[in-house]
């Protein structure tokens, strides 16, 4: 994405993957497309897939105690909504606007190192048996939470701030049709679930599970049980059934590294932060990193000036903190902790009841789950 809004700006980029194509496409993360990261990959002149073929949801439900209660989010954010389209998906029409543009992209990247970064970045690789060696002006570290380029930063740089969380994530893929059209957050005695969905025809389901699970404990008849046991409503709801085509644990964290830059060296996404799943944040959040990215970078190359690079961090972290808290609050509403004690259990649904019944708080939790306005216009990098 910031390869492409660079383009758009004349700014030459070389990308270096290490992995192959095929397997970034085939990758399943993150589905929920807040209405700016939508707005921006229209405005980018990559939006087609996703005006096709993304599913566009006016509201979700948060689930207890047997109950489903529905939150309209078009109607308490005056007319914003989310939409459903997969990160492999954005990450596909990603790709073919680059080769569109002819303009150096590397998939199998081995031995990928940065160097120099205080003054004059090299990347070196090897790639189809040799050796390259890249230099350049800035290099953007957009290489995920076990990239190489936040730990190229000097430890005593950088601030760590992390919280580890008592559970996990198990996700799967489904063939079958979701039985209903928008997301439901289900807290229930047994934990969290999620019902979710990828197309008209799969549907994506997460449980909580304790943090060091394996997914060799669970069949998939032991994996249907217990979401039909914590998903089922009293109106007879549930999620439909069907053939589990991909499974996986993920671990939930909150981590963020301050500041997100180190003199020629600028982090953006999971590089330089994770939040742990449940407020949809992970993938819009590295969205509007690197739309203030190409915004410095832009003005660099406009006027010499390093303002609004030196200005990068302290303005990515404003939201980054806003999503933390976000995050932190939606995991704490939904999911039970193993110390949690009765006054915690009462306290959780006494939230619950306040946030489904008060127009304040759905307002609250509605204009953050669809996306708080972007730091920066994107006027600002031409579009
Ligand atoms: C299993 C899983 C499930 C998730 N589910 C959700 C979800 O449901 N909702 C949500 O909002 N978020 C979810 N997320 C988070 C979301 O996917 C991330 O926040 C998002 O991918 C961040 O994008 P990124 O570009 O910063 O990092 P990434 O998408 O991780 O991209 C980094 C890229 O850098 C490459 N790379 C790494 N190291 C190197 C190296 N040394 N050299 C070259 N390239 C390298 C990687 O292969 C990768 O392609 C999930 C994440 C994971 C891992």
């Amino acid at each position: 994405m910031l390869a492409q809004l660079l383009h758009r700006n004349g700014i030459d980029s070389v990308i270096v993957e290490n992995r192959s194509r095929e397997y970034v496409i085939d990758r399943v993360r993150a589905g929920v497309l807040e209405q700016g990261t939508v707005d921006l990959l229209i405005a980018m002149g990559v939006g087609a897939g996703v005006q096709q073929s993304g599913l566009r949801h006016d509201g979700l439900y948060l689930s207890f105690q047997g109950q489903r209660h529905h939150i309209n989010l078009t109607s308490l954010t005056g007319g914003r909504v989310i939409t459903v389209y997969g990160q492999n998906e954005v990450v596909r029409d990603l790709i073919d606007a680059r080769v569109a543009t002819s303009r150096p992209l590397y998939f199998e990247c081995e031995q990928v190192s940065v160097h120099d970064v205080e003054a004059s970045p090299t990347i070196r690789f090897r790639h189809g048996g040799d050796d390259h060696e890249i230099a350049c002006d800035f290099i953007a570290g957009c290489d995920g939470f076990h990239g190489i380029c936040r730990p190229a930063i000097p430890e005593s740089e950088l601030t760590i701030y992390e919280r580890t969380y008592p559970f996990a994530w198990l996700g799967i893929l489904a063939e079958a049709a979701p039985s209903s059209t928008e997301l439901v957050y289900t807290r229930h005695d047994r934990g969290f679930a999620l019902f979710s969905m990828r197309s008209p025809r799969i549907t994506r389901l997460y449980l909580q599970v304790p943090p060091d699970d394996s997914i060799d404990h669970w069949s998939d008849d032991a994996i249907w049980d217990e979401m039909l046991t914590r998903m089922r409503t009293d109106d007879g709801w549930q999620p439909a059934i069907g053939r589990i085509i991909q499974k996986s644990i993920t671990p939930m964290r909150s981590f963020v590294a301050a500041p997100m830059q180190y003199r020629q060296l600028f982090l953006a996404g999971d590089a330089a932060h994770i939040v742990p799943p449940t407020g949809a944040k992970g993938l819009n959040l590295a969205a509007s990193d690197v739309l203030v990215l190409a915004r410095s970078l832009k003005s660099y190359y406009e006027t010499g000036s390093r303002d609004h690079l030196d200005r990068y961090s302290d303005v990515c972290l404003r939201r980054v903190w806003k999503a933390q808290r976000f995050s932190w609050w939606m995991t704490s509403l939904l999911h039970r902790f193993p110390d949690e004690l009765p006054f915690d259990h009462q306290r959780q649904l006494a939230d619950l009841d306040y946030v489904t019944s008060s127009c304040a708080a759905m307002t609250s939790l509605a204009e953050q789950y669809v996306g708080l306005p972007q730091e920066v216009s994107h006027e600002s990098v031409g579009l």
